[in-house]
């Protein structure tokens, strides 16, 4: 079956092009898919404008939409293995996290569907009894959305589900290296019904078929994740229709350690924080940031215990974690160590590919320390995307002096998703995570979320929200219509 739907039609390419899926555990081919082409890419953004003009999803009511929404979360409760495990062939990461992300992607259907109705609008008193005047919501039209492949669903639902639920029409692009899941969510919301041309499909690379989604006047939004450079390439290619864009980008996410923190947790959840997924989180904390009274305990054992760490394909019961998503990533995690190393940097661990032969086909990077950074190394101001932590510390005379400089530290970067600070002591707790200038503050955790809350970055991580309210806010518009039920002339200008 060909795989980029448009229009409510499955197609192939125009030119026939495809492109083969690899598990990036191990080499074997997943799929073979469609590639698009810009002229593909073009039709599709044409397809959901006409769909839009048309009004049929639009017009239809919200609890219908939500319906759908739920119908939705539903099929992928029912069918979560199997998507799981086409989730984890494409990206390599265990079946159990893909189970995981599932779960969570039902969570964000639902989230959207339980608040597609909950905000009409609102009245405004004018304090004029002939005229109503009040605030209504609708679609904002055409959508382009954008995915990476780090969670290729995920975060694929955080766009897809505001869109339905606000009305809007949409072209979905996920990674071209893990299109699996969103074929699978765009032929499932077909067979529930969404009116043809409201979701459309393209698969491809973003340089063929990013200008169509980004640049077309027939686009009205885009919504983009990924790495900061293409987010600041769509932001340019949006201006000259000025677009409205949302923006999610990546994150170089301080994890604060102050000495009086439960350092048991904080040393678990350190490793968590950058060694899950292999650190192919946009919110991984990254970056240790650990009061120097406490670094030779809190390092040590990050060290230890990251050399124990066993790494695997998606269905080894025995794998922690798993490989990168492709060799040219792992190309880049060398070159950023290497290049951290000339800068000063000692690998503490890691540093290397795994020996063992059973992973040789895989894209595999051993979990790594770099002790001994600062904030003038390429290492603490880049983002890896690999399984890398780097160490930094900080040092004060008293209490202020102390969160002065973990705040100094953890701050000094151009990024601002996520952070976290680990501390017993509840004050400094609350004061440390107002002045962290990041979307996201984990207090003594690190890594939970709920699509009830907003997701998003300050600086360079990125423009707008994604979940919460907010998230279904960047796909309305909001209209003012102010009705006069006693016309009258102006009698502003001689008659
Ligand atoms: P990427 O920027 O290379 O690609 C992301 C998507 O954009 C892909 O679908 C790609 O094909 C497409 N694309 C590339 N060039 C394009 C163009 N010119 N026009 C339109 N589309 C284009 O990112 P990636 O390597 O897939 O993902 C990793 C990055 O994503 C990391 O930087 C990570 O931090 C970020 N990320 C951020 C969040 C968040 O919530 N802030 C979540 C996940 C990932």
């Amino acid at each position: 079956m060909p795989e980029l739907f448009i229009d409510g039609t499955w197609r192939d390419a125009a030119d026939g092009g495809t492109r083969t899926i690899v598990c990036p555990a191990d080499g074997t081919e997943v799929a073979t898919v469609a590639e698009a082409t810009a002229e593909d890419a073009e039709d599709a953004v044409l397809a959901a404008r006409r769909a839009f003009d048309a009004g049929e999803w639009a017009a239809t009511p919200v609890q219908e939409r939500s319906a759908l929404l739920r119908a939705f979360a539903d099929k992928l409760e029912a069918d979560k293995a199997e998507v799981a495990r086409l989730e984890s062939l494409d990206t390599g990461k265990r079946q159990v996290e893909a189970e995981i992300d599932m779960d969570d992607i039902i969570a964000v259907f639902r989230h959207f569907a339980d608040v597609a109705g909950s905000d009409a609008g609102r009245v405004i008193d004018t304090g004029l009894g002939h005229v109503s005047s009040r605030v209504v919501h609708e679609p904002v039209g055409v959508c382009s959305l954008i995915a990476p492949w780090n969670y290729p669903l995920l975060q694929m639902s955080w766009k897809i589900a505001p869109a339905l639920a606000a009305g809007n029409t949409f072209v979905a692009k996920p990674s071209e290296l893990t299109p699996s899941t969103t074929i699978w969510t765009v032929r499932t919301l077909h067979e529930l019904g969404l009116p043809a041309g409201t979701a459309n499909l393209v698969l491809g690379a973003g340089g063929t078929v990013g200008p169509s989604l980004t640049e077309h006047p027939a686009v009205d939004l885009v919504s983009f994740t990924g790495g900061v450079v293409t987010g600041r390439r769509i932001m340019a290619a949006a201006a000259p229709t000025v677009k409205r864009i949302a923006l999610e980008l990546g994150g170089k996410n301080p994890n604060v350690i102050f000495a009086d923190a439960d350092l048991e947790a904080a040393i678990d959840n350190a490793l968590t924080a950058i060694f899950l997924d292999s650190g192919q989180v946009c919110s991984a904390g990254a970056r240790l940031v650990v009061e120097d009274s406490v670094r030779d305990q809190v390092v040590d054992e990050i060290v230890r215990r990251a050399g124990a760490i066993t790494l695997g394909g998606p269905f080894d019961p025995d794998a922690e974690t798993g490989p990168l998503i492709s060799g040219e990533h792992r190309e880049k995690v060398e070159a950023y160590v290497a290049r951290a190393v000339e800068q000063g940097a000692e690998v503490r661990i890691g540093g290397a590919r795994p020996d063992d032969p059973e992973l040789d086909q895989g894209f595999f990077y051993l979990p790594t320390v770099l002790d001994h950074c600062s904030a003038d190394m390429d290492c603490i101001q880049d983002e890896s995307f690999g399984p890398v932590l780097t160490v930094e510390t900080f040092a004060g005379e008293d209490r202020d002096a102390a969160e002065d400089a973990a705040v100094a530290v953890a701050n000094d970067t151009i990024y601002g998703l996520a952070s976290a600070v680990w501390t017993e002591n509840a004050g400094r707790a609350e004061r440390v995570a107002r002045r962290l200038r990041h979307g996201t503050v984990w207090i003594n955790d690190y890594h939970p979320y709920v699509p009830q809350a907003e997701w998003g970055g300050y600086k360079q991580s990125g423009i707008g929200r994604e979940l919460g309210l907010a998230g279904l806010e960047e796909y309305r518009e909001s209209k003012h219509i102010w009705h006069n039920t006693r016309p009258a002339p102006a009698g502003w200008f001689r008659r």
